[in-house]
């Protein structure tokens, strides 16, 4: 049997090839890839920023389907709608035990990353890595919680955001516009900081108060101002920084009220230089958080099937237009999360 498959090449180029469909071993279940989201994390693996090892790798960490077949010891049953949780973990070191599966110490791999991922046909995973989407919740929206959506809910966690706070999202992409609705969620008024009036629109749709558009590259330094203004003097309770130059990173920090906390989500090459001074003298905390738990994937499907999470889907492509949706990425011309289509598609 073979099925299709997105692979990065080591020459950097991305193909629709065609390879052997993987079976499951014991504890192991393969699932019928019906949505996948494309994400900028994709376009660090097309950039050759992140590496797979071995090259060539099946690329997709946003993946949701139904249970096509089982392995021995699977109790998950065949037809059962699962969303794919695309960090692999062990289950029993120090850091499992304590529910924080995305740090696992024995860092076994992750789908997309460094092991075949979800942009195919199927993949194989292990039973533990599946959560069951709930009903009324669609496959693309799954597939789409389980990265920006997870990331999403686990930053506002950690941030100690509360009622009453205000929260900054700077960067309204597939990430940010769900940061919004977590950080509204958690009682928090949301400042959105958006480089279009579209992107705008959509993160008031969704739930921000008020917002910023900042269109210049170097508009961010103008941005402290505009937070002060809009929190009566205050500052931001958390910044949630989610597009990673320097020039927004450090804004971001000087935009924070006393003790407030920066909060550092997903991947950036560049450096964030500033004067620990400028921490020490409000009691500023950086918090830093990557991808999120498992319990927090399931977190976001339940916001989602209560419609307190809504993902707007910014485009829909067959497994072969993946290249146009990483293209149109690139671009920032996406207004929300763009997710392939697998199944109809072949
Ligand atoms: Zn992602
Ligand atoms: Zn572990």
């Amino acid at each position: 049997m073979v099925m299709r498959a997105a692979q990065i090449h080591e020459d950097l180029t991305l193909g629709v090839d065609s390879v052997d469909t993987p079976s499951p071993g014991r504890g192991e279940v393969l699932v019928r890839i019906h949505a996948a989201g494309v994400c900028g994390t994709d376009l660090h693996i097309l950039d050759g920023m992140i590496k797979p090892d071995p090259y060539p790798m099946t690329v997709g960490h946003e993946a949701a389907g139904v249970i096509e077949a089982i392995g021995d010891g699977v109790r998950l049953t065949v037809g059962t709608r699962v969303a794919v949780y695309n960090k692999l973990f062990c289950g029993a070191c120090a850091q499992c035990l304590v529910g924080r599966h995305n740090l696992c110490d024995r860092e076994p791999g992750q789908l997309g990353f460094n092991r075949d991922g979800g942009d195919a046909d199927y993949v194989v995973v292990p039973e533990r890595n599946l959560v069951a989407v709930p009903d009324g919740v669609d496959l693309a929206t799954a597939a789409v919680l389980t990265c920006a959506g997870m990331t999403a809910v686990h930053a506002t966690k950690l941030s100690g955001l509360r009622i009453g706070d205000t929260a900054v999202v700077n960067g309204i992409g597939g990430v940010g516009i769900l940061m919004v609705q977590a950080a509204r969620r958690a009682g928090g008024r949301v400042i959105a900081v958006a480089d279009t009036a579209e992107k705008m629109a959509l993160a008031k749709a969704h739930g921000a108060a008020v917002g910023v558009v900042l269109t210049a590259a170097d508009g961010f330094e103008s941005l402290p101002d505009q937070v002060r203004e809009l929190s009566g003097g205050r500052g931001a309770d958390v910044f949630f920084e989610l597009v990673g130059t320097s020039a927004s990173m450090t804004a971001g920090v000087r935009c924070l009220a006393k003790g407030g906390r920066f909060v550092s989500t997903g991947y950036t090459d560049q450096m964030l230089t500033i004067h620990p001074i400028e921490f020490i003298l409000s009691e500023i905390s950086l918090v830093s958080t990557v991808a999120a738990t498992l319990p927090d994937l399931e977190d976001a499907l339940r916001l989602a099937a209560e419609g307190a999470m809504v993902v707007p889907i910014a485009g829909r492509y067959p497994l072969e237009g993946i290249s146009d949706a990483l293209t149109a990425l690139r671009q920032r011309a996406v207004l929300g999360r763009q997710v392939l289509e697998l199944v109809g598609s072949a």
